[in-house]
């Protein structure tokens, strides 16, 4: 099974200096290998009935491929000398870029669509690099160890699943910063391809609230967890302590222990009842519908900040392994106004969110918000009439998550 996990991270001037070099000179190698293969491309196609049998024909020059320009590396490293700055692994996915942008036009002209020809790189348009091996502890007290750029910060909102390994490392900029994205796998579970159909009988849909952690279609409530509440006041208390110490003081790092372990404390309560949660839903049914949370989406709103932040995506992470070692299923659905729409007519109900009823004007069903949210959870999963033969609605674009996010503010 494989996932990924996008971490923020904190660079100083200096990485930042060097991450924008790299991202420059990978751009420029980047547009190269493009035009070489471009060139060649023009220079050597020559349709059968235009071939010039009188002509002599002049030397085939070398395809350049993914193998060759990854040997010509060494050239461009003798001409450029800056390019031994950045790790030869980092220079080489940057060919395979360029070979993956190939592949995907003459794959897609086989099919007789035209997709869009590889486009050269403006200025600042290349916006990351991969590494594509990693050592596994590279990640260490909020600091991940980057080859020839060295220790950067990183803010680390939730911890690596267990059982999982780091297989390639990305670094991208984005218009509020830089990230880190890290492409994880698990092999002890396969990935696996469940053949279960979600029906009616067999699915259970549920809505991820702030309420309760979630509410399934059936009804039943699962509400956030008492001790869970009195850790986390607990957690702020000792964070509030440790503010007023004198920094690198010995009471001040006390206080930072103890926060430490007050925060591993949290954490792990909040995996057991994840864990717990998942089992019982699995228990339930066979197939579980749920909100396509967008984690990257997610992490730019106060929600990130709210109780639950790591909780969803940890909990649907724990939840889908389990569900995959079991043969069952979890299916990811657009949770575009699954609170507004009428899960038994399918008509638009617009509702602040202080309603927490629905209540539908066109067909006379009351039921409570959260429940119509994880009925038509479940409605889309299993590709109920109503809202096949409507589609999903367009309309004020309050979806779940923002809804949320106006919550708590
Ligand atoms: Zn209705």
């Amino acid at each position: 099974m494989r996932t990924a996990y996008q971490y923020k991270l904190r660079p100083n001037k200096q990485q930042i200096a060097t991450i924008e070099m790299w991202l420059e000179l990978l751009r420029r190698q980047y547009n190269y290998r493009l035009g070489e293969r471009f060139s060649w491309w023009s220079e050597n196609r020559c349709p059968v009935n235009a071939c010039p049998l009188v002509m002599p024909i002049p030397q085939l020059r070398d395809h350049p491929d993914y193998y060759s320009q990854k040997k010509d590396l060494v050239n461009t490293k003798d001409k450029f000398p800056e390019y031994k700055l950045i790790y030869s692994q980092v220079c080489q996915d940057c060919i395979k870029r360029v070979k993956l942008a190939f592949d995907r036009w003459f794959k897609a002209n086989k099919n007789g669509h035209k997709l869009g020809k590889p486009r050269f790189k403006g200025k600042g348009r290349y916006r990351s690099f991969t590494y594509p091996q990693i050592k596994q502890n590279c990640i260490k007290e909020n600091h991940i160890n980057l080859p020839k750029i060295g220790k950067v910060k990183l803010i680390q909102h939730r911890p690596i699943p267990e059982g999982f390994i780091i297989k390639t490392v990305t670094i991208s900029r984005k218009a509020d910063g830089y990230y880190v994205t890290l492409s994880l796998e698990d092999k002890s579970v396969p990935t696996f391809n469940s053949d279960v159909k979600p029906t009616a009988e067999n699915t259970l849909g549920i809505d991820m609230g702030l309420k309760d952690f979630l509410v399934t279609s059936d009804g039943e409530s699962v509400p956030i967890p008492q001790y869970y509440h009195s850790s986390q006041k607990r957690l702020k208390t000792l964070q509030k302590r440790l503010s007023r110490k004198k920094k690198g003081s010995k009471r001040w790092l006390k206080a930072v222990k103890a926060v430490a372990k007050q925060q591993k404390k949290v954490a792990d309560r909040r995996k057991d009842f994840h864990f717990k949660t998942a089992n019982e839903l699995l228990s339930k049914a066979e197939v579980i519908a749920h909100e396509n949370l967008n984690i990257k989406g997610l992490a730019k709103t106060h929600l990130s900040k709210s109780i639950n932040d790591a909780g969803w995506g940890q909990f649907l992470t724990i939840l889908t392994v389990k569900a995959g070692n079991a043969g069952q299923k979890t299916i990811a659905v657009n949770p575009k106004n699954t609170s507004q729409d009428c899960s038994n007519c399918g008509e638009k109900v617009p509702k602040e969110l202080n309603i927490r009823t629905h209540s539908c004007l066109h067909c006379g069903i009351v039921i409570d918000r959260d429940l119509n949210a994880a009925i038509n959870i479940k409605n889309r999963a299993v590709g109920h009439s109503v809202l096949k033969a409507r589609g999903v609605r367009r309309g004020t674009g309050t979806t779940k998550r923002e809804a949320h996010t106006i919550a708590l503010v």
